[in-house]
């Protein structure tokens, strides 16, 4: 089984940097390769009897959809699972806290001249929907390893919002949670493609006037939560794997 492990920014995978308190993904696999690909380094590993393909794609729908389409049709890879950071709409998500999406939409998809929805385009969804049996393996690993993991939408658009009202306004059209730069333009990828995927995402910031200040300071900590519960998901898929040969 080859799976795709994939964030935005390099902070969020960080395979270079060992920095202190941050611990790089790539550290806890067995690397075989570097291969460039598209203006983007994909580290090619091994984690138990699963193949890992790592890579962070730069913000933005764009460069995200095209990092995943890579990951799935250049690279085969049978399985995607995204890990970042993202600004918390709903009020109950805190710094820190971790959302993995049950559904994701794209807040700045705007046909409505012509009548159609928020979010939606002809022969496209506005929603779109992660593995059911990836959720499932998020929840297992929430229960055993006692962390709090919140199920939510998922707003994605080309925009740092730090604007309550822009942040209010997505909140009701969309009903989201959280919002991000990144996550339907892969799962508009993986759909497509009919390739299970999960995203999981830590809150870095609260989307409003604050947002860019508490940036920096969170974004490490968040991201690093947020791959480590990754990594313990892989755990459970490699013996989910070995375990239905
Ligand atoms: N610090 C970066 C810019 C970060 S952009 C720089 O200076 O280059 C924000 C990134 O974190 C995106 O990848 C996005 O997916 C996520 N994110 C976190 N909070 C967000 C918010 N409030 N709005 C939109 N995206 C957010």
């Amino acid at each position: 089984m080859r799976v795709a492990i994939m964030g935005a920014m390099v902070e969020e995978v960080d395979p270079f940097l060992s920095t202190g308190e941050h611990e790089p993904l790539l550290k806890y696999f067995e690397k075989h390769d570097d291969v460039e690909y598209g203006g983007n380094t994909y580290h090619l590993a091994r984690y138990k009897d699963l193949e890992i393909v790592l890579a962070y794609s730069k913000i933005g729908k764009v460069y995200s959809a095209l990092t995943a389409a890579t990951m799935l049709e250049h690279f085969g890879c049978e399985m995607l699972l995204f890990s970042g950071v993202a600004g918390a709409v709903n009020p109950e998500l805190k710094i820190g806290d971790l959302i993995a999406a049950t559904k994701l939409c794209q807040h700045d998809l705007d046909i409505t001249a012509f009548g159609h929805p928020y979010g939606y385009v002809p022969e496209g969804k506005i929603y779109i929907e992660p593995s059911r049996e990836l959720l499932q393996i998020a929840k297992e690993v929430a229960e055993e390893k006692g962390i709090e993991l919140k199920g939510g939408i998922i707003a994605t658009g080309d925009q740092f919002i730090a604007d309550p009202e822009r942040k209010e306004w997505i909140a009701r059209t969309f009903d989201a949670d959280a919002i991000e730069m990144e996550g339907a333009s892969v799962a508009v990828v993986c759909d497509a493609l009919g390739v299970p995927f999960f995203v999981l995402r830590a809150i870095s910031d609260a989307a409003d006037m604050d947002a860019t200040f508490d940036f920096d300071e969170f974004l490490r900590h968040s991201s690093q939560r947020s791959s480590s519960f990754i990594l313990a998901m892989l755990e459970k898929i490699d013996v989910q794997v070995a375990g239905s040969r």
